[in-house]
């Protein structure tokens, strides 16, 4: 990553103003990702927006207590991003991952780089500065700033970075979770972080109703395969609205499926207003982005995820099952 550094160092010291942004529906890494990327830059002096899609989750907003992280709105920021030197796409890789912010990405004059740690980037960016080996986007910038001394790191840097890797390692347990990670962890507590008190902003601060939809979500789990290898979830609106959560609010509850010993592939089906949402998880050698891929979705190989804009869940349930069986029956288990 030396030379994507230095082109990325280069293009901060020629430039004036940045236009930042994260994919929807954001995560830790995303919003932790966007906010460091924004201290780099402002600690040079440059005119910057983050301008995102989704709101930020609330369990999120402590990152932001400056709230800085602007929301997309069609009255006021096309313009910014058709007139910014430089666009910086965090944490994802391809355009559709901006939703319906996507249209402005073709009305950006000046050079668009592409930070981000997932498979496949489309050929649509000047510079990539990503590599599939990183945890999370936020290690790319952690390991940005370390070697390429941008800023001398802070505590401002080291609180979203905890963050973006804390959630996207799913708390220092998922594959990528290297030694780097870990010393990446420690020089963040020296920093100041606390993890006790991050933790518990991250994930200990739901409303009742969440643990209520959770546990309507698991009741109705469905474990299907030879041995029950393959867990599937499913969350209607009906349930949301019932116990007054929103569809971000989910975010995570497959991940408890794959508590089950014999899961191996977790599938959460996620009805949204218009269409549906599919998350995946698996454990080891099984690629669940190639199976997302299929659909158009993408990820990782243990995450990955598919958007539905068209048809509803209810009908396409069943052959999608079937079709996941069928991958898992494919894929080699030695
Ligand atoms: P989640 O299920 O937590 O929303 O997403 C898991 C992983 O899959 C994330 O790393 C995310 O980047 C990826 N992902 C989720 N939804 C989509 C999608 O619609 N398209 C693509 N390309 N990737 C997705
Ligand atoms: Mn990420």
């Amino acid at each position: 990553m030396e030379k994507e550094f230095q082109q990325l160092t280069e293009l901060i010291q020629q430039n004036t103003s940045f236009v930042l942004t994260t994919h929807v529906n954001p995560d830790g890494d995303g919003i932790g990702s966007v906010l460091t990327m924004y201290r780099i830059l402002k600690a040079h002096g440059k005119e910057v927006s983050i301008i995102n899609i989704s709101e930020t989750p609330h369990y999120l907003r402590f990152l932001d207590k400056s709230n800085v992280i602007e929301r997309f709105d069609l009255q006021i920021h096309p313009e910014k991003f058709a007139s910014c030197d430089v666009f910086i796409a965090l944490d994802f890789n391809t355009v559709d991952r901006m939703g319906k912010m996507s249209p402005v990405f073709a009305s950006v004059k000046g050079k668009k780089i592409c930070i981000d740690h997932h498979q496949n980037p489309q050929p649509v960016f000047d510079l990539y500065v990503c590599s599939i080996e990183y945890c999370a986007t936020g290690h790319i910038l952690y390991d940005y700033i370390s070697k390429s001394k941008i800023v001398p790191f802070a505590n401002e840097h080291a609180e979203p970075l905890y963050a973006a890797v804390m959630t996207d390692t799913g708390s220092f347990r998922f594959e990528r979770t290297t030694p780097d990670v870990h010393r990446l962890a420690a020089r963040c507590l020296e920093q100041g972080v606390n993890p006790t008190e991050m933790y518990r902003q991250i994930y200990d601060q739901n409303p009742f109703g969440k643990m209520t939809l959770l546990g309507h979500a698991l009741s109705a789990t469905e474990l299907y395969g030879d041995n029950g290898e393959i867990a599937v979830m499913t969350v209607t609106q009906q349930q949301l609205a019932d116990t007054g959560m929103r569809e971000d609010d989910t975010d995570g509850f497959i991940n408890i499926c794959m508590s089950v010993g014999s899961v191996k592939m977790g599938v959460k089906f996620l009805e949204l207003k218009q269409g549906f949402k599919i998350s995946l998880r698996s454990k080891g050698e099984i690629p669940v982005h190639t199976f997302a891929a299929k659909y158009g979705g993408g990820g990782h190989k243990n995450a990955a995820g598919i958007r539905f804009k068209e048809g509803t869940m209810f009908e396409r349930k069943k052959e999608i099952i079937e079709s996941a069986i069928e991958f898992y029956k494919g894929v080699n288990h030695e």
